[in-house]
């Protein structure tokens, strides 16, 4: 018998350390109460094993102190657990306080036993044949076993209030806990009642440490995992069925029946799965996919018959056991149809211009790139259309009216472009088109889309539009950069009213590279004295040179030599003529002032642009530098044309009177080239008109005759009004002779020489 309970005491406290050792390791928050509860075991077994081992009486009585003060220690860690295992020890802190103060008194009444018995003392009796020491209680053991009982019983009372105040769920993870209290304490208080010399109870309380350990690092509660999965499942949204192997259905949700109109079993769920979706790889274990259904005609689910699509999100996967064994799957399905439309809706309002509803102009981009990518052999044009004057109608009109006009003209390009090519805002007020040559129907857009009067009702206004247009040649080209071609075109469309399109060219490409590469050398050009003045005698009808015109040449360091013909109309374009034409005046007076000191009467005629007149003060300033160059203002003739004239008359009329009274000469360019009216000349206040043989050499020869007769008559009309005649542009001898017997009596032209640099004519003339 004593045999037996030493060997079921060592086995104990073998098992006791093991678990102590396992929940040292353990990460949970628990582990640490449960080390403690297991250790604090060992001491009153080991107690145990020390009392039935020994016939001393010394060390029996030492197995009594270790017992004792071994079973404080372990109602203590009993207490220490219930609070961590319930979790409220932050709440009862104080009684948690009050019970460690009894424990220590009772420890301490255990160190005066040897001295007073007040607690116990051993006697001696025979067991199996040998000597065991039993007990004698005294009232300090008594007030042991109310200490230990009173924690028993406030453990127990702690997992009672738990499983009356828990969830019915949780009930099993503290009931186990509670029984396991109450039965160690019914044996323990058998044993003390019974007076049996061996505890046996230790047993029941090394139980209760493993049970603890047990339930407290590996215990799972599966059914509480069940019932949460099973709410889990029946409260989503998703539709969700389960299959067995053999993939037959075992469970469907809520959702799930709804969504198949499922009654009854779920036999015909894989058929109507099937019929709704379609044919799939539902026997396949792991996928997903997004399917759209129309429920136009599904299921008399929409009695109107009106297209209602809802998009799900459909989800396989498998179930597998602990060993990873197949042992069925489920398919979830999700109804996505309102983060579907919104993730649409987003992308509508990222690809539409929100005013006219058209394609914003990246994406344009993007669709006109595809279209390139998939067909490669198809020939396309890019349109870039600008509203005229739009800043006008916004101005004058109002924004709203503004944005009525585009609206109106979004509307009709798409109906011209319809589903034939794609088009978008660009920005602003400018349109972009992709269409196929072969769809591109220009009288149709020209008729519909580049004049035309928008009418709110209210407002009435006539919208100009331009449209640019370049046939794409080279696919790999950026859009952006086709656009830009396009839009050259666009700008070479003059106010004539009269063209609406322009096609694109590869020299329109040039000439605005061009345009940009010279505008920006120009003042660096000035700077340096790469602007210079070429000069072309003018004679008189004995041919003898009686003075020069200055005409502009660029002595440019890689583009050679340049004639004004390169230059001078982007410059009058961009309002940099002013410029060029100041650096011109200023050369011509240097040179006036140079021959003047050599005693040289030679006059030079220098050109005036009717741009100038917008930029400057064009009186005041040839003034200044005739000032300052000290010169005879008789010496320098002003050229001026007729266009000049063609904005406010009167005003420029001012300026020419003011020039000749300052003592100039005024001098009519380019007569008979324009829209020279001869109403004109009466009033114009010039000292001399320069015929420009240009124009004759435009001539037929049978008609030359004709065009002579009427230099002729303009020659006679001019010396009757007292004006001097100049004919530039004089090649042949034959010319010189017929237009000086017409009386004309200055001349100019290839035929008495060419310009040539100062250097050169003073050479000659000088
Ligand atoms: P323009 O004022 O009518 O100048 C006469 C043009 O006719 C010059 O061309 C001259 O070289 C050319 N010419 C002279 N005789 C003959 C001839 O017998 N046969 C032919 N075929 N042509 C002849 P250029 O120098 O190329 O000047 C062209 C135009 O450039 C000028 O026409 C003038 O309108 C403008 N221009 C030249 N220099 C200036 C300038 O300094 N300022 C401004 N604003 N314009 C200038
Ligand atoms: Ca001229
Ligand atoms: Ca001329």
């Amino acid at each position: 018998m004593r045999l037996t309970y030493t060997i079921i005491f060592v086995v104990l406290i073998v098992i006791l350390f093991n678990c102590a050792f396992v929940s040292r390791k353990s990460t949970k928050s628990i582990g640490n109460a449960v080390f403690w509860l297991v250790t604090s075991f060992i001491i009153p077994v080991f107690g145990n094993l020390i009392i039935i081992f020994s016939s001393n009486k010394l060390l029996s009585t030492i197995g009594y102190y270790i017992y004792f003060i071994g079973m404080d220690s372990a109602v203590m860690a009993i207490m220490y657990y219930s609070f961590k295992y319930c979790n409220i020890e932050r709440r009862f802190k104080k009684v948690y306080y009050l019970i460690h103060s009894l424990v220590f008194i009772d420890c301490i009444q255990y160190i005066f036993n040897p001295f007073f018995h007040q607690a116990f003392t051993t006697e001696p009796i025979t067991v199996d044949n040998r000597i065991y020491y039993s007990l004698n209680a005294f009232p300090g053991q008594t007030y042991h076993r109310i200490v230990c009982y009173g924690i028993l019983l406030v453990a127990i009372a702690i997992f009672f209030m738990k499983i009356v105040t828990s969830p019915k769920i949780y009930v099993e993870k503290y009931a186990v806990i509670l029984i396991a209290l109450i039965f160690i304490t019914l044996w323990e208080t058998y044993y003390i009642v019974s007076k049996i010399p061996v505890d046996r109870s230790m047993i029941g309380f090394a139980a209760f440490a493993v049970l603890a350990f047990y339930f407290s690092l590996y215990y799972r509660p599966m059914r509480l995992l069940d019932q949460m999965l099973v709410n889990m499942v029946s409260n989503t949204k998703d539709a969700i069925y389960f299959f067995d192997k053999n993939r037959n259905c075992v469970w469907v949700n809520e959702p799930g029946r709804l969504l198949l109109d499922l009654v009854g079993d779920f036999e015909s769920v894989p058929a109507r799965l099937r019929d709704m979706f379609g044919e799939k790889e539902w026997s396949a274990d792991e996928w997903c996919a997004k399917e759209v259904i129309d429920y136009k005609n599904i299921y008399d689910k929409n009695p109107e018959n009106t297209s209602v699509k809802k998009y799900y999100y459909l989800e396989k996967h498998k179930v597998e056991d602990d060993r990873g064994e197949k042992i069925g799957s489920f398919i979830s399905i999700r109804d996505i149809t309102k983060e579907q439309l919104a993730l649409e809706k987003e992308r509508y309002n990222a690809t539409h211009d929100s005013l006219t509803e058209m394609y914003t102009k990246e994406y344009l981009f993007q669709l006109f790139r595809n279209m390139l990518n998939e067909n490669p052999d198809r020939e396309y044009y890019v349109i870039y259309a600008n509203i005229n004057d739009f800043k006008i109608v916004n101005d004058i009109f109002g924004n709203e009216f503004g944005d009525f006009v585009l609206k109106y003209i979004a509307s009709i390009i798409q109906s011209q472009v319809q589903d034939k090519g794609i088009c978008g805002r660009l920005v602003g007020d400018t349109f972009g088109i992709c269409i196929p040559v072969d769809e591109f129907d220009e009288e149709s857009f020209e008729k519909e889309l580049t004049h035309f009067t928008v009418s709110d009702g209210t407002v009435e206004h006539y919208i100009l539009m331009h449209l640019g247009v370049y046939k794409v040649n080279k696919k790999e080209l950026e859009i952006s950069y086709m656009f830009d071609r396009a839009r050259i075109a666009l700008s070479t469309i003059k106010n004539d009213y009269k063209t609406y399109i322009a096609f694109y060219d590869h020299k329109m490409r040039e000439d605005m590279l061009w345009e940009q590469h010279i505008t920006t050398d120009l003042a660096e050009a000035l700077k340096n004295n790469q602007i210079v003045p070429f000069l072309q005698p003018i004679v008189n009808s004995q041919q003898k040179v009686v003075g020069a015109e200055a005409l502009v040449r660029w002595l440019h360091p890689e583009d050679g030599f340049l004639a004004p013909y390169r230059f001078i109309p982007i410059f009058e374009k961009n309002g940099m003529i002013a410029e060029v034409d100041k650096h011109m005046w200023e050369a011509a007076c240097q040179l006036l002032s140079k021959w003047k000191k050599s005693g040289k009467e030679f006059f030079i005629s220098i050109n005036i642009s009717p741009k100038d007149f917008y930029f400057m003060n064009v009186y005041e300033v040839i003034k200044e530098i005739t000032t300052r160059y000290d010169i005879d203002p008789k010496m320098l003739r002003i050229e001026i044309t007729e266009t000049m004239m063609m904005n406010d008359a009167e005003k420029r009329f001012d300026i020419i009177r003011h020039f000749r009274e300052g003592g100039f000469t005024v001098e009519m360019d380019d007569f008979g080239s324009g829209y020279s009216s001869l109403n004109m000349l009466k009033d114009m206040p010039v000292d001399l008109i320069k015929i420009d043989m240009a124009f004759l050499r435009k001539t037929k020869d049978s008609k030359m005759e004709k065009a002579m007769v009427i230099v002729h008559h303009v020659i006679r009309m001019l010396n009757e009004l007292g004006l001097v005649s100049l004919t530039e542009g004089v090649e042949e001898e034959k010319q010189f002779s017929q237009l000086s017997s017409m009386g004309c009596s200055l001349f100019q032209g290839y035929y008495f020489s060419k310009p040539m640099p100062v250097k050169e004519f003073e050479d000659k003339y000088l």
